[in-house]
C-alpha cells in the first residue's frame, strides 16, 4: 500500500522543506496564571514535586508529580468551559473529535496596533483587509491573532491596573463574524485568555468565551511564537491532555510550516 501525502510529509520533514514551529511557552511555577476578581476561586499555578532523581526514593529513575488548573500556560479552552458550551456530547477533552484537533491556521498581524493600544480590539474590517490580501479564512480554520504579546515581561504580559487587565483580543461583532460567517474552529491568541482583558465590560461578556464555545468552537491562549508563522498556510496540532470531563488542559501546540 502506498501512501505518498503521508510519504512526503516524512520526506519532506527530514529534509527540513517543512518545519515543525513549537507555539508553546515553558510551563513552569513562574508561568502566568489569569486572576478573577476576589469574590471569584482562583485557578492555582503550576507546581511540580519530585518523586525521586536517582536516589534512595527511586535509584535508577527520576520523575516527578505536577499539579495546574486546566487553564495554565499554553492552554486549550474546550466548549464545555463556558455556560454556553456546557451541553456539548463533544465538548470536553476527552470528547472532542480527534480530527478536530488538526487544522488549518490564519495568523493576522497586530503588533503594531497592539503595541499602540493594550486595548486594541480586533474587527470584522480588519479581518476581512487581511483576507483581501492572504484569502478567505476558511471554514474549520484557526484565526490566531499575533498581538505580539509573548515578548512582553509578566507583568506587562498580564497588565494589570485598579479598572481590570489591559490586553487586546477581539470584538463582540469580530467573534460573531468568525463563527457565524467563517464558521472557524477556534481562536488562538498570545495573551493569557482569548478575550481581551476589559472583555467584562461587553455585551456579551467574554465573546469569544460566550460566542465561540456557545457554537462548540476552541480556544488556544498564552501562544508564543505567531511571527514565526506564516499568514496562511501553516497546520496546527493541538491535542489537550484527555482528561474526562475536562474542560481545557496545557498542551504543546505545533505548526507544520513549509
Ligand atoms: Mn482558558
Amino acid at each position: 500500500m502506498t501512501n505518498t501525502t503521508l510519504d512526503n510529509l516524512i520526506t519532506d520533514l527530514a529534509s527540513g522543506t517543512v518545519q515543525v514551529v513549537d507555539l508553546t511557552v515553558n510551563l513552569d511555577e513562574n508561568t502566568p496564571v489569569i486572576g478573577l476578581p476576589e469574590e471569584f476561586k482562583q485557578s492555582p499555578t503550576f507546581k511540580m514535586e519530585k518523586i525521586s532523581h536517582f536516589d534512595d526514593a527511586g535509584p535508577a529513575w527520576y520523575w516527578n508529580k505536577f499539579s495546574c488548573g486546566e487553564h495554565t500556560g499554553t492552554h486549550f479552552d474546550a466548549p464545555g468551559h463556558w455556560v454556553t458550551g456546557k451541553d456539548y456530547s463533544d465538548g470536553c477533552t476527552d470528547t472532542i473529535k480527534p480530527q478536530d484537533l488538526v487544522a488549518p491556521a490564519n495568523v493576522i498581524d497586530v503588533t503594531k496596533e497592539c503595541a499602540e493600544n493594550p486595548d486594541y480590539l480586533l474587527t470584522p474590517e480588519k479581518v476581512q483587509e487581511w483576507e483581501a490580501e492572504h484569502g478567505k479564512i476558511e471554514k474549520d480554520s484557526w484565526l490566531l491573532m499575533n498581538s505580539g504579546w509573548s515578548k512582553r515581561s509578566v507583568e506587562d504580559f498580564l497588565n494589570y491596573a485598579e479598572d481590570g487587565p489591559h490586553t487586546p483580543g477581539p470584538s463582540v461583532e469580530c467573534v460573531k463574524f468568525l463563527v457565524e460567517e467563517r464558521d472557524v474552529i477556534g481562536f488562538g491568541t498570545e495573551t493569557i485568555g482569548t478575550d481581551a482583558g476589559q472583555a467584562f465590560l461587553f455585551d456579551p461578556q467574554f465573546p469569544s468565551h460566550h460566542l465561540m464555545h456557545g457554537a462548540n468552537k476552541f480556544g488556544l491562549a498564552s501562544l508564543t511564537n505567531l511571527d514565526k508563522l506564516p499568514p496562511k498556510g501553516s497546520v496546527l496540532i493541538t491535542p489537550p491532555l484527555k482528561i474526562v470531563n475536562g474542560s481545557g488542559s496545557p498542551l504543546r501546540v505545533l505548526a507544520l510550516v513549509s
